[in-house]
C-alpha cells in the first residue's frame, strides 16, 4: 500500500508521451515540444489543453472515479515480487470503507 500523487503523474506526462508518440505515424513533435518547455511542476489543465483531452493527466478513484490529487494505491504483490490485480482509492472512499470496519467493531 502506498499514496500517489495526481503531480508526479502530471510531472511525468512529457516523458511518456514522447515514448508513445515518437516513431511513424503517431509521430507529434509539436505537442512534445510544447510539453518538455512546461515548468515544474506542471499544470495538468495546460497539458489537457495542449493534448486536447484529460486522459493523460486523469487520476481516477477506482471506487468512486472521481479525479483526486491524491489516491492510496493496493496491489495484490507475488511472491516473486510483481504486482497482481490493483485499486487506487481516494481519501473519502477509504473513510467510507473505514466507517464500515466501525460498525463491525
Ligand atoms: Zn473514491
Amino acid at each position: 500500500m502506498k499514496i500517489m500523487y495526481k503531480q508526479d503523474v502530471v510531472n511525468k506526462v512529457p516523458l511518456k508521451f514522447e515514448r508513445a508518440y515518437t516513431n511513424g505515424a503517431y509521430n507529434r513533435l509539436d505537442i512534445i515540444r510544447q510539453l518538455k518547455d512546461l515548468p515544474i511542476p506542471i499544470d495538468a489543465e495546460v497539458v489537457d489543453s495542449i493534448i486536447g483531452n484529460t486522459s493523460w493527466t486523469a487520476f481516477n478513484c477506482d471506487n468512486c472515479n472521481k479525479d483526486v490529487n491524491k489516491l492510496i494505491y493496493i496491489a495484490d504483490i507475488f511472491y516473486d515480487g510483481y504486482e497482481g490485480p490493483n485499486i487506487r482509492l481516494c481519501k473519502e472512499c477509504v473513510t467510507e470503507a473505514n466507517k464500515l470496519f466501525s460498525k463491525e467493531d
